[in-house]
């Protein structure tokens, strides 16, 4: 799929794409932008959320940290129409023929394809990602939507389940789990939407959708999609806003399903929120995961997977091999060779086709990984290299490696969500087993080993919900996806992510 035209992924088209494009000020709702207007001063409610919040919102550019536009954050009042929208849309969408719902998701998918270098550039804009990261970014959510509207296609409409019982007839449905909050971050932006809305449309649910405030270009981008494309009204409203326009969203009585993606602190505030009404709740959270490099590994093809596992989107990933475990007979060869490698990745603006690592996205980030850089100078961490943010414009961490890193550090034990790699070798294969084991979370793990059988075996007593064996972090749209312990709760992609938008009804026939 080669739709790029060189000259059209620069700062300045993407910039024109902003101006011309991007409905700033605005929330999608039943089926068009509404103007988000500045909250009113001399309001009577002082406590009020519509009265007491700033909506003005500035969005960055991670490469220089320079404002490239602002916008404002809807008001609860908003909310409450778009969830007005979303249930007058369910009694039709949900009845929709299959094939239909499926030639929306196609339609938004061959949209997203001629729209390909915008959404790309808006993503490197916003996000600070190299473009060929961007590129693969808006193809898998591309991918996704497609995806779903194949299974769904697929789906029977009735199974007939065998019982025990002569004279009885079990027949099984599915039917969607009604009006959904779809949350996501800000690290993939457009993807971590399609893993939601896709098999939530495909289920028949109406949603109301809230991107990250940090990185609402690409993702406003979507609204004239579906306006384009001429989805029925009020099926999807795209709503901009924080913490506040979120609970507003979890905590409303009408919501049937709630599908969160983000840090595990505001997992858990939404996990509460749910509570009340019994809401459904699906939980993609954080991860801590192992890159295990066995004895007999290839050492330059392990360092390429090291490195691609913690520096690709510059470690902002929520499966990262943030935790490289090596076999103590190549530690030191293993770590010359990843040295030389770290430091001589191209660090520099997304646009530039040269980067191979780009910005974190946001000051707020950068602060968070250079918390991590001084716990670790407090720690008297081993430091191979990196361990500083780079004096220039923008977010911009160096590439970091510790080695010998105490399983009790903070930087062990806890989500840095950066490019910051910590190591530890071991004897054995149980010892790297149960060093892989010993977090909190466990979300994914690279095995890489010379020996197939052997790896296959340890992947078996990794905890984690996704696994490569000598690759790492692709994703498919047919594999699940998400984690054991704190990293979440259910399933995204595969049809697993399908399930996560449906209940399953019985009928019971007696002849
Ligand atoms: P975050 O938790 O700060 O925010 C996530 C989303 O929740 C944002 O849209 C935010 O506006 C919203 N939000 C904030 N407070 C809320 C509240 N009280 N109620 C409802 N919504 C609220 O996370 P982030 O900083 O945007 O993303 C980074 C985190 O996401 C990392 O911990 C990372 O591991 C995790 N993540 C997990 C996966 C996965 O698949 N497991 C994927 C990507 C990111």
């Amino acid at each position: 799929m080669e739709m790029t035209n060189a000259n059209s992924l620069t700062r300045e088209s993407a910039i024109q794409t902003v101006q011309d494009e991007v409905m700033l000020n605005a929330a999608y709702i039943d089926g068009k932008w509404m103007t988000i207007e500045a909250p009113a001063t001399d309001t009577a409610d002082a406590d009020s959320y519509d009265s007491n919040h700033d909506s003005s919102y500035d969005l960055y550019d991670s490469n220089s940290g320079t404002i490239i536009a602002t916008t404002r954050l809807c008001t609860k009042a908003q909310v409450e129409m778009a969830v007005n929208a979303a249930s007058m849309a369910y009694p039709s969408w949900s009845q929709t023929d299959v094939s239909v719902r499926a030639s929306y998701l196609n339609a938004i998918a061959e949209t997203m394809e001629q729209q390909f270098d915008k959404l790309v550039g808006l993503s490197v804009l916003n996000n600070g990602k190299p473009i060929e990261e961007a590129k693969i970014d808006v193809s898998d959510a591309i991918a996704c939507y497609r995806y779903y509207a194949n299974i769904i296609t697929e789906q029977a409409t009735w199974l007939e389940v065998p019982t025990s019982e002569s004279g009885i007839r079990l027949l099984k449905t599915y039917a969607p789990v009604g009006i959904c909050a779809l949350i996501v971050p800000w690290n993939f932006p457009m993807v971590t939407t399609a893993w939601k809305l896709a098999p939530a449309l495909a289920a028949g649910c109406t949603v109301l959708l809230k991107p990250s405030e940090v990185t609402l270009l690409p993702e406003l981008m979507l609204g004239n999609i579906l306006s384009a494309i001429k989805l029925p009204k009020g099926v999807v409203n795209i709503l901009p806003g924080a913490a506040e326009v979120g609970a507003a969203m979890t905590c409303h009585p009408l919501i049937d399903k709630i599908s969160f993606t983000g840090s595990n602190a505001v997992g858990e505030k939404v996990m509460s929120q749910a509570a009340k009404g019994i809401k459904d709740i699906s939980l993609e959270l954080g991860g801590k995961s192992a890159i295990v490099v066995c004895a007999d590994a290839d050492i330059d093809h392990a360092c390429d997977l090291i490195i691609g596992g913690i520096f690709t989107n510059a470690g902002q990933i929520c499966s990262a091999t943030s935790r490289l475990l090596v076999h103590e007979s190549i530690a030191q060869s293993l770590f010359d060779t990843l040295k030389v490698k770290a430091e001589s990745l191209q660090i520099g603006d997304g646009f530039d086709t040269d980067t191979q690592m780009g910005p974190l996205v946001s000051e707020q980030q950068l602060n968070q990984v250079k918390k991590y850089f001084d716990i670790a100078t407090a720690e008297n961490l081993i430091c191979l290299t990196g361990g500083e943010v780079l004096n220039r414009q923008g977010y911009f961490a160096m590439p970091t490696i510790y080695t010998n890193v105490p399983v009790t550090s903070q930087l062990w034990t806890e989500e840095v969500f950066g490019p910051v790699l910590v190591s530890q070798t071991f004897t054995d294969h149980a010892e790297a087993i149960a060093l892989a084991n010993d977090s909190q979370f466990a979300l994914a793990a690279s095995i890489v080993s010379a020996d197939e059988k052997a790896a296959v075996e340890m992947a078996l007593q990794i905890q984690a919900g996704h696994i490569w064996i000598n690759e790492q972090q692709i994703v498919l749209p047919d594999s699940g996806w998400g984690g054991f312990k704190q990293s979440g709760i259910g399933r995204e992609l595969g049809v697993d992510g399908l399930s996560a938008y449906q209940k399953s009804k019985h009928v019971l026939l007696s002849h």
